[in-house]
């Protein structure tokens, strides 16, 4: 006799929470239904990071091993998925990155792995003293939460909106039919306040943005700085994703207008070539009649990086998956590999 398939719930609509239901439910051997309060296509809010994110793939595991063998398995997926003439080719651009860096980093670079990888100590720009170069690929976010979401929903998953605020809500079954058989966390942000989780390790890492039209941008590049932190990150539809700031424990809700001018200046003496073509020695004017939208997002950084545990909780296992800070997206298949692990390994 086969064995009955068991329910469980993620808390979670997020790019963690979408991956790891979509991941245990082509396991198979489960019936995942997600409870959220926000879900891809609502109105952009400070309580839901993943709208805002630039994305790219550009590891931040400078000597994390773990984090580094999640980032790999990440971008091999998401490489295939978008290889020219898949189905998923069109959420993602395949770009030529170079990482700048004024000061030497005390780690080695994580990109051995990456393609066309090469390390660069001249021709570099003023005030750096390192470069790294390599193939990767920006998510485009705006159209790859979507895909998530439909692609979990047409393999019979559901979702529930609701605001939780204590995780026996989930546990003793007041949201589905029955209680579920486990309950897995990806609350991001969330995780801080969500009763039954409630942790402290869990704080805002907040990021400010510009996103510009400039469908002539086909490169990713970014400059650590001795401060802050600049970065371009071009999309398949065109648009391009500035940034940015690495605002720590500040929850400011809402883009500051000096921030943003301060940014598409960093942007242009990175990049010139963010100007229309044609415009000779460009300054941050020349951006803004390409401004989209300004923004900022709360990275969910978490003392100790990323939560992934199994506990029992009134008999039930809870499997923690939040914590993933500026790393969310490129992380986001191998983290969601080790929460299944830790569901299997449950029975
Ligand atoms: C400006 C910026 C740039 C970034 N760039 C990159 C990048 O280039 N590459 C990269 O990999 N990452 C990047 N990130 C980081 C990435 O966005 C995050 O790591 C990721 O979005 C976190 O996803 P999440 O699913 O954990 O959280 P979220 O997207 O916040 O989702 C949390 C989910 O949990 C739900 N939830 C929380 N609490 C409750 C509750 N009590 N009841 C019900 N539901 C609840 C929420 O409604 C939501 O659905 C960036 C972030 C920012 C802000």
């Amino acid at each position: 006799m086969s064995e009955r398939v068991k329910g469980v719930v993620v808390i979670g609509a997020g790019v963690v929470g979408l991956t790891t239901a979509i991941r245990i439910q082509e396991h198979g051997g489960y019936h995942v239904t997600i409870v959220a309060e926000t879900v891809p296509g609502d109105t952009k809010s400070i309580r839901y990071t993943s709208p805002w994110a630039g994305a790219h793939h550009v590891s931040a595991a400078f000597g994390d091993l773990k984090l580094k063998q999640l980032d790999k398995e990440t971008f091999d997926i998401m490489w295939e998925m978008s290889k020219a003439g898949s189905e998923t080719e069109g959420l993602f651009l395949r770009v030529h990155q170079t990482d700048y860096y004024e000061v030497q980093p005390s780690q080695d670079v994580p990109f051995e792995w990456m393609p066309n990888f090469q390390l660069l100590r001249t021709d570099l720009i003023e005030g750096t003293v390192l470069a790294a170069s390599f193939a990767t690929i920006t998510i485009d976010t705006p159209v790859y939460l979507p895909y998530l979401l439909a692609r979990f929903l047409a393999k019979g998953g559901s979702v529930i909106r609701s605001s939780l605020q204590h995780i026996s809500q989930v546990l003793e079954g007041a949201l589905t039919a029955s209680k579920p058989d486990a309950l897995v966390v990806c609350a991001g942000i969330g995780a801080r306040f969500l009763g039954g989780v409630e942790d402290k390790d869990v704080h805002p890492i907040r990021g400010q943005t510009v996103l510009i039209r400039a469908p002539w941008v086909k490169f990713g590049r970014t400059l650590n700085g001795k401060g802050e932190v600049t970065y371009i990150i071009p999309r398949r539809s065109g648009d391009v994703i500035l940034g940015g700031t690495r605002d720590v424990d500040d929850w400011y809700p809402k883009p500051r207008p000096e921030t943003k001018i301060e940014i598409l200046k960093r942007s242009i003496a990175l990049a010139p070539e963010l100007a229309p073509p044609g415009i000779k020695n460009p300054t941050y004017e020349d951006l803004i009649p390409l401004v989209i939208e300004d923004g900022c997002g709360l990275r969910p950084g978490r003392k100790g990086g990323i939560r992934l545990e199994r506990e029992t909780v009134s008999g039930i296992p809870v499997i923690h998956n939040y914590g993933h800070g500026g790393y969310g997206y490129q992380s986001s298949w191998g983290s969601a590999f080790v929460a299944l692990k830790l569901l299997d390994g449950a029975w």
